[in-house]
Formats: structure tokens, C-alpha cells, sequence
């Protein structure tokens, strides 16, 4: 079994101690990595420390230059990466709707090459006979990356990428159920940039604690629990740390009465079950109304019973197992409480037996907001469908939630879609999509799912610090 490299200012880490990584289709060990210390932290953090000063006066276009080439470098190691990624996500190489590996990569390198790209430059607030004032954006210092196990390598590129690019340097600290993918990139990108800029450090959540309670980090840009989160918000008052939260969402899809049900139900089955439910904005509570509830909870317990579930390494495979034993069981619990509760589980409702942490893709009729399957986060393959008789209540119920990240209306009356969708109190709202985010577009969640935006000059932006230059001229 190999074990992957642990790389600290540019060097990898022998540490005497190494974390099994496992594979979730079979539920075995398939490679390893090194288990970092509180040291192997400290060091990290030092190393980054000491390669700031000259990253950050490295002109805009070098650094730009070198991201484009971390992009080059994802790009030859495409099939290596994508095997790996499927390997400990047990997330398929294409999957249903081209939901896989290869998006993950084909995600990865279209965000490194984009926010390469994107301009830094100040602003002139005023320029007349009195004053110039502008605006500038300087980096902030060490940023410490920490990042969750459902699309480690796109996530670790949506952290790593602004932070460089706006002239810091990294600390990352990935998922310990999925570090392989991002060890053997920070590895690759040693030979696109200085020693220190980029730093991994491999290892459970004390190691992550450890590094963003860490004194001499500036900024943490995290995604995962809002359980977590919170806990990251707390460790970062000491320092007052700046911080981008991208934490859990319960997102609410609202289907307007006409919808043309077959073509609907394919892309709202879509965009729940892809990642087997895994994406944090994944639609996972869907209301319909009275008018179409039989048609289209029909029709999506077709789709479920005919989606191909097994080891993401087949290409035949749509859906692969979840990601770990914990989220299996979560969503066994949700399912049992809905079931005990009044829910009636059309299809699927258990796990499969055998090897591997495999669960029954899952649509629950018959509950409603109060339930626990709909008000809490499943993170998984299972689809609670709720009946509403007017929209005002279906926005009602939406808007019943402690999350707010992304949310959706589905309709072939475009104003009247946008018009309910504005009123959902969510950071995206999508019309007749859910859950398609860009390189170029902000992303981030309202209420508990987050602080701040990922992507485009927004995005950017909170990897800086401004500062006002305000030049007399007289
Ligand atoms: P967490 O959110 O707890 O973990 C995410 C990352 O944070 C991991 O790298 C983890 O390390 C690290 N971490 C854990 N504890 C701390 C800490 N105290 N300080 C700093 N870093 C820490 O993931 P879970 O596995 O607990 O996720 C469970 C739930 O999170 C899911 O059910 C889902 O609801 C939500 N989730 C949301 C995601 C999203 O995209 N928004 C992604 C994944 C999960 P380590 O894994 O090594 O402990």
C-alpha cells in the first residue's frame, strides 16, 4: 500500500506514524498517508510565514503564470488524480449526469485557470484637484485551508487558488478520510512553486484545530459542518482571524403546479442524488404541489430504482457508496426516523448488505417541515418529497430552516419562478437548475450556512485586506 507524501516547505515529511486512508466501496484500507504532529503544524505554518514576504512581492503576472501552471499540472496527471479521487470518495470516474472524478478534475482545472485570471488591481475612488484615493488589496499573510471529504481536490483548488493568486501563502489540512488526491497535488505543485508557499498537513480533526487556532495564521478558509465551522469561528476570535465559511445547507427546491413532470423529475433526481446526495448544495428537501405530488414522486422512484449503484471504478456505475461508515449510518437513522414517523418510503429506505458502505438511493413521501428527515441535513441518497396547496407556503416552509445556502424554483414561467425565488432566504437561488456554481459567479450561504462568498472578484476579494491610499494634492 503506498503512502502519500506530507509536504512542508517544499519537502516531504517523514513523521513515524501514517492514517490507513479507506476506500468506501470496498470498506478497506488502499493507501496511506503520514499522521502529523502538533510540530509537523507549527513547521507548516513557519514555512509559509517565511515564504510570504517574497510571494507577495512577486509581480501579479508571475504569479499568475505559475497558477496557470498548477492548472497544466492537473491536467497531465488527470487520469492518476481522477483514480484517486474515485479511490477514496468512492465517487464515480463519470457518474450520473457527468457528476464524477473527471468533473471534479475538469472543476479543478477550469477554477485554477479562471481565477489566474482574474484582475486585482486598485480602485480610484476620487482623482481631482484636492485628492487621489484609492483602493488598494494586499494579501493577508498564512492561510490555512481546511477542507471536507466530498470533493476534496475541487474544494482544496476553490481555497488554495485566490489565496496565491492574491499573494498569500497556504497551510492545508485536508479530510483524513480523503487526503490522498490533495497530498499528491501539493507534490505535483512543489515544481511549479517556491518551497513554503503551499504546505499540506495530513491528519485527524485535532490536527485541523491545531492549525486554525494556530497563532500565526491570518486567515482560515473552511468548508463542512456548521458543527465544525462554529467551533473554527471560536479558536479564530483570539487572533481575530479573518474567516470564509462555507458550512452545511438544507436546500429547498419548490416546484410551481404545470410543470411538464418527466422532464422535471429527471433533473430534480439529478440534482439530488449526484455525489449520492454528498454536495453541500445538493437539493434535499423538495416541495411539490397537490396538483402533481403523485405524478412526480412516481416518477422518481422510477428513476431511483433504475439508477446503477456500485464501485465508482466501473464505468457503468451512477451512484457509488456514501463516503464514509458515519454518513452511512446518519442517513440509516433518517431514514428509520422517517419511517417510524409517518413517512412512507417509496423506494430504497436501507443499506446493502455486503462490503462497502452502499445505501439504497431513498424517496420518503408524506412528511412535512417538523420531521427530522426534512429539517436536518441527510447528506445522502434519500429525497423527503413535500406536498404544499399554495406557494406561500411552500416559501414558508422553504424559509423554516436554520440554513440558507442555496435553494430553487422549477417552472416554465420564468418571472413567476424568479419572483417565489427571490423571496427564498438563501444565498443562490437557481430557476429550473440547483446547485451549478462557476468559476466567475459568487457562492457563499446566508443564516448558518456560512460567512462570506467562494468565486469570481467577490471571492477574491476576502483573501485580501483593503487599504485606502489618500494622496493630498495641495
Ligand atoms: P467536518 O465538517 O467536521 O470536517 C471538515 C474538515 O474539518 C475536515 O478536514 C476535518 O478534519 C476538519 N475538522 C474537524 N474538526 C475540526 C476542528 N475542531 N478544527 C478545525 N478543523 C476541524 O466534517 P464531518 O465529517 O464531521 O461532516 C459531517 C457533516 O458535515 C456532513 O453530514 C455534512 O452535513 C457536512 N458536510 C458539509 C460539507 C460541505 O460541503 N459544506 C462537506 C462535508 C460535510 P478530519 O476529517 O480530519 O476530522
Amino acid at each position: 500500500m503506498k503512502t502519500y507524501p506530507m509536504t512542508i516547505n517544499g519537502k516531504a515529511i517523514d513523521t513515524g506514524r501514517t492514517l490507513d486512508v479507506i476506500n468506501p466501496a470496498l470498506g478497506r484500507p488502499f493507501a496511506a498517508v503520514p499522521a502529523a504532529r502538533p510540530q509537523d503544524v507549527d513547521a507548516a505554518v513557519a514555512a509559509a510565514r517565511a515564504a510570504f514576504p517574497a510571494w507577495r512581492a512577486t509581480p501579479h503576472a508571475a504569479r499568475q503564470a505559475m497558477l496557470h501552471a498548477l492548472g497544466g499540472a492537473l491536467e497531465a496527471n488527470m487520469p492518476e488524480l481522477m483514480d484517486l479521487i474515485t479511490r477514496e470518495t468512492g465517487k464515480p470516474l463519470q457518474g450520473l449526469n457527468n457528476v464524477g472524478s473527471g468533473m471534479e478534475l475538469g472543476g479543478a482545472i477550469a477554477w485554477t485557470h479562471v481565477t489566474a485570471d482574474l484582475p486585482l488591481e486598485p480602485e480610484v475612488i476620487q482623482d481631482n484637484d484636492q485628492a487621489r484615493i484609492e483602493v488598494h488589496r494586499k494579501p493577508l499573510g498564512v492561510v490555512a485551508s481546511i477542507t471536507p471529504w466530498n470533493w476534496p481536490l475541487m474544494i482544496a483548488i476553490w481555497h488554495i487558488i485566490p489565496a496565491l493568486r492574491a499573494g498569500n501563502t497556504v497551510v492545508l489540512k485536508p479530510s483524513e478520510y480523503t487526503p490522498v488526491a490533495t497530498a499528491r497535488f501539493v507534490e505535483l505543485a512543489q515544481a511549479v512553486l517556491p518551497p513554503g508557499v503551499l504546505n499540506v498537513v495530513t491528519g485527524g480533526g485535532d490536527i485541523g484545530a491545531a492549525l486554525a487556532g494556530h497563532a500565526d495564521v491570518n486567515k482560515i478558509v473552511f468548508t463542512g459542518s456548521t458543527r465544525t465551522g462554529k467551533r473554527i469561528m471560536e479558536g479564530a476570535a483570539a487572533s481575530l482571524k479573518r474567516l470564509t465559511l462555507e458550512l452545511g445547507g438544507n436546500d429547498a427546491g419548490i416546484v410551481l403546479p404545470g410543470a411538464d413532470v418527466p422532464a422535471v423529475a429527471a433533473r430534480l433526481f439529478g440534482v439530488a442524488f449526484h455525489n449520492n446526495g454528498q454536495t453541500c448544495a445538493c437539493l434535499k428537501r423538495l416541495y411539490v404541489h397537490d396538483s402533481q405530488y403523485e405524478a412526480i414522486c412516481n416518477e422518481l422512484v422510477r428513476l431511483a430504482r433504475a439508477v446503477r449503484v456500485g464501485d465508482g471504478l466501473d464505468p457503468q456505475t451512477e451512484l457509488g457508496p456514501l463516503q464514509n461508515r458515519a454518513q452511512l449510518d446518519v442517513v440509516g437513522t433518517l431514514a428509520a426516523d422517517a419511517a417510524a414517523h409517518g413517512g412512507r418510503i417509496l423506494s430504497g429506505g436501507k443499506a446493502r448488505a455486503g462490503q462497502g458502505y452502499f445505501f439504497e438511493p431513498t424517496i420518503v413521501a408524506g412528511l412535512s417541515n417538523g420531521a427530522r428527515l426534512v429539517d436536518e441535513e441527510q447528506f445522502g441518497p434519500i429525497l423527503p418529497v413535500i406536498r404544499y396547496s399554495d406557494v406561500e407556503q411552500a416559501i414558508a416552509l422553504a424559509n423554516d430552516n436554520p440554513n440558507g445556502l442555496g435553494g430553487s424554483v422549477w417552472s416554465s414561467d420564468l418571472q413567476l419562478a424568479a419572483a417565489v425565488g427571490k423571496r427564498l432566504e438563501c444565498g443562490t437561488v437557481w430557476i429550473n437548475e440547483h446547485g451549478a456554481v462557476q468559476p466567475d459567479a459568487p457562492f457563499g450561504g446566508v443564516k448558518q450556512s456560512g460567512i462570506g462568498v467562494e468565486f469570481g472578484r467577490h471571492g477574491l476579494e476576502e483573501f485580501t485586506a483593503i487599504q485606502t491610499v489618500k494622496i493630498m494634492k495641495h
